[in-house]
């Protein structure tokens, strides 16, 4: 595999995705974070404190297991998971939740925003800012609100104030203007934190470095367990955060990478978020990506099983990633994700997020033809937050 460069270009592009594509009073505010954080990333004091959270506080590394009874029960592929479903809060996003947090804090920035759609980002974040001590503050569509009552709570627990937003659909595409405004405010002093390796330079770079460490140690330790590198790598792609943790340490390795997306109630139908299998290159939130639009340009409106993965673009890097053929996109269906999610409850005793559970979908698929070959997918996060949703869908 010859040398893929890992890191996009001064103005923040890969190929030709990324940038910021934002007016120029916000690009001198990003121009900013940018340059504090290239100076903390090599600053050992900094690299210190994250790794020492990452390990007494996250709990990393996180194990790398050989899943045996569902790999039989395939009689093809070994199928191993990276296990970030046990790091402190569930999931892959207290990784750049961290760092970004971290670094607001050194940048002297008094207040993080974010806006969430279920949940995860915004509890992952609250944690990381209850640790750091800064103010928090969570925008949140009314709908979603209710539905997530628990996630709710824990957020004001951990001391965060959530904004209810009750405009618009009041769901996440309305919390997301509403955070931004506040955000504008007063960007000098205010840090929005995004979720993904989505948003304007340097962001897609910056949560993709905080997300490494999780293929760094996979790589590791499936070599310390095999003897080798995987043949496969799988994970699901929302923005593309837990994918490109996974992914980053084996770019210059001979290993296959599949990015899932899904496809939802079918891609003949609205219902699906499948951006890099069936958008087309555009502009959203500051970044040229991958987008499902109309055309006008303007965002469609996108749907999945899986909350965390329905967004209608995705990462720069991924964009990039496509066109040059290193990784291959693929697609997983609702049913596909809730049979996945009850085969790994039932054969391994763990539940996995539905998001999660679309990169074990396809992992279950393509197993029974690859046997004597190794798949290591990302097991992002666990599933306790789904767990009313699909005992109420399957009657159990
Ligand atoms: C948010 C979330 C995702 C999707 O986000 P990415 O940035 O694509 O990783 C995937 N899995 C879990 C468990 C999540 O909470």
């Amino acid at each position: 595999m010859t040398n893929i460069s890992n890191s996009p270009n001064n103005e923040g592009y890969f190929g030709e995705y990324g940038g910021q594509q934002l007016p120029p009073e916000l690009k001198a505010v990003m121009d900013d974070i940018c340059q504090s954080y290239l100076e903390i990333r090599d600053s050992t004091s900094f690299i210190d404190e994250l790794h020492d959270l990452q390990r007494h506080y996250v709990g990393r590394p996180s194990p790398v297991y050989y899943c045996r009874r569902l790999s039989e029960q395939l009689g093809g592929a070994k199928i191993y998971v990276k296990r970030e479903d046990l790091n402190h809060t569930g999931a892959h996003k207290i990784n750049h939740c961290l760092g970004e947090a971290l670094l607001a804090k050194k940048m002297g920035k008094t207040k993080i925003l974010a806006e969430t759609g279920a949940g995860q980002h915004g509890v992952a974040l609250s944690a990381a800012c209850a640790l750091v001590g800064i103010e928090c503050e969570i925008h949140m569509g009314e709908i979603d609100v209710a539905k997530q009552a628990p996630n709710v709570v824990r957020m004001k627990l951990m001391g965060a104030k959530v904004i209810p937003v009750d405009r618009g659909t009041k769901s996440l595409k309305d919390a997301v203007d509403s955070a931004f405004e506040e955000y504008l405010r007063d960007p000098q002093n205010f840090f929005y934190a995004i979720g993904s390796v989505v948003g304007p330079h340097p962001f897609p770079m910056m949560v993709r470095d905080f997300q490494k460490i999780v293929g760094i140690e996979a790589r590791e330790q499936f070599q310390e367990m095999t003897g080798a590198l995987p043949d496969k790598l799988v994970a699901c792609v929302g923005g593309g955060s837990n994918a490109m943790g996974l992914f980053t340490a084996f770019l210059d390795d001979d290993v296959e990478m599949i990015g899932i997306e899904p496809s939802g109630l079918g891609l003949d139908t609205p219902y699906h978020a499948a951006t890099a299998t069936l958008g087309s290159p555009g502009i959203l939130h500051g970044m040229r990506c991958y987008v499902l639009q109309d055309e006008a340009g303007e965002p469609l409106p996108v749907y999945s099983i899986a909350s965390g993965l329905d967004y209608p673009g995705v990462g720069p890097q991924h964009s990039y990633l496509k066109d040059i053929g290193r990784v291959n996109y693929q697609t997983a269906s609702d049913q596909e994700c809730l049979d996945a999610f009850m085969t790994l409850s039932r054969t391994e005793g763990i539940i996995p997020a539905l998001e999660s559970a679309h990169a074990l979908a396809y992992a279950m698929r393509v197993a029974p033809e690859l046997k004597g070959k190794r798949i290591l997918v990302n097991l992002s996060g666990r599933g306790d937050k789904d767990i009313d949703f699909v005992a109420d869908k399957l009657k159990l």
